[in-house]
């Protein structure tokens, strides 16, 4: 294991006010000091050594350390300019492999795999491994981005809300099965991993948190944007048979109906009780029946 020195709750305290980190809500900045919580999230993941990951927001640095612990090549996007500005010298003072680490500062929802930063140590990087405790507000588009813009991604391995983490690892017939779990199992299996507290951050923000383990599966032969449109359309009335819900989507609740039983689903039923494979058949039948 490499040298490293993880981040305490005095740790970031101290290079907050360095740095003059007000931590603000709107980025969803609670940052971990607890070195226990990031072990934890890099075992959990799997990362073992020379794994290339990506981290989406990387704030003071307690994850990224625990991952460069573990022998990874991190590649980090990180929105805010002051904290993506200072983590190369905090990983330098921290870790004796800094070279295995770079950091781009980016809108993660903007991620694009060629614009990912390269650490010195390789020549390119295809991460296999996206690995982060997520900004709360953006943790789901985030997660679906990394996934469709970064096919090398095998497990997406993240810290989200505790209720984000019950919902993407929700199945059909689940009170909390909705857009998030359905989209993502597009893309992958979800599971729900542990229970964190909320008292591991600085500041300790509201509500508790889990992690949450995708592991890729292949993805289904099917337009992914019409499937998308059907799940959107589906779930945008809840409580409403698909007859009813997707009557905007097929023109009436009549052709709903006839798309429906093409594609061997039952009309009365409502949108939660759909698996993944269900919504890519709709929409198959759909673009039959509808032709665009
Ligand atoms: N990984 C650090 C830790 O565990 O202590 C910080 C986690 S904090 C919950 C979320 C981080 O994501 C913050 O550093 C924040 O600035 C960053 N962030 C917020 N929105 C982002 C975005 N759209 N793209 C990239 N980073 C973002």
């Amino acid at each position: 294991m490499a040298g490293t020195n993880l981040l305490t709750p005095s740790d970031i305290r101290e290079l907050s006010n360095e740095l003059g980190i007000r931590p603000t809500k709107t980025l969803g900045q609670n940052f971990v000091g607890d070195g226990g919580t990031v072990r934890k999230i890099v075992s959990h993941a799997g990362v073992v050594e020379s794994d290339q990951v990506l981290e989406i927001g990387p704030g003071l640095g307690s994850l990224t350390l625990a991952l460069l612990e573990a022998g990874a090549y991190v590649s980090a996007v990180e929105i805010d300019p002051k904290l993506a500005t200072a983590l190369p010298q905090t990983v330098g003072a921290r870790h004796d492999r800094p070279e295995r680490f770079a950091v781009a500062q980016f809108d993660a929802l903007k991620i694009v795999d060629n614009e990912l930063a390269v650490p010195p140590a390789l020549e390119s990087i295809a991460p296999t491994h996206l690995v982060a405790n997520l900004p709360y507000n953006v943790a789901v588009p985030a997660i679906l981005t990394a996934l469709e813009a970064i096919p090398t991604l095998q497990v997406v391995d993240v810290m989200v809300q505790l209720e984000v983490a019950e919902r993407l690892a929700a199945q059909p017939g689940s009170k909390v099965y909705g857009v998030p779990s359905a989209k993502v199992a597009w893309y992958a299996e979800a599971t729900r991993g542990p229970l964190i507290g909320r008292g591991v951050f600085w500041p300790v923000p509201n509500v508790d948190s889990a992690l949450v383990r995708l592991d890729r599966r292949p993805v289904p032969t099917a337009d992914r944007e019409r499937v998308f449109a059907v799940i959107d359309a589906a779930f945008a009335q809840r409580r409403k048979t698909l007859r009813q819900s997707l009557g905007n989507w097929a023109g009436s609740p009549k052709q709903a109906e006839e798309i429906l039983r093409a594609a061997g689903v039952d009309p009365t039923l409502r949108g939660e009780r759909l698996t993944i494979d269900d919504f890519v058949a709709i929409a198959k039948a759909g673009e039959e029946a509808l032709g665009s």
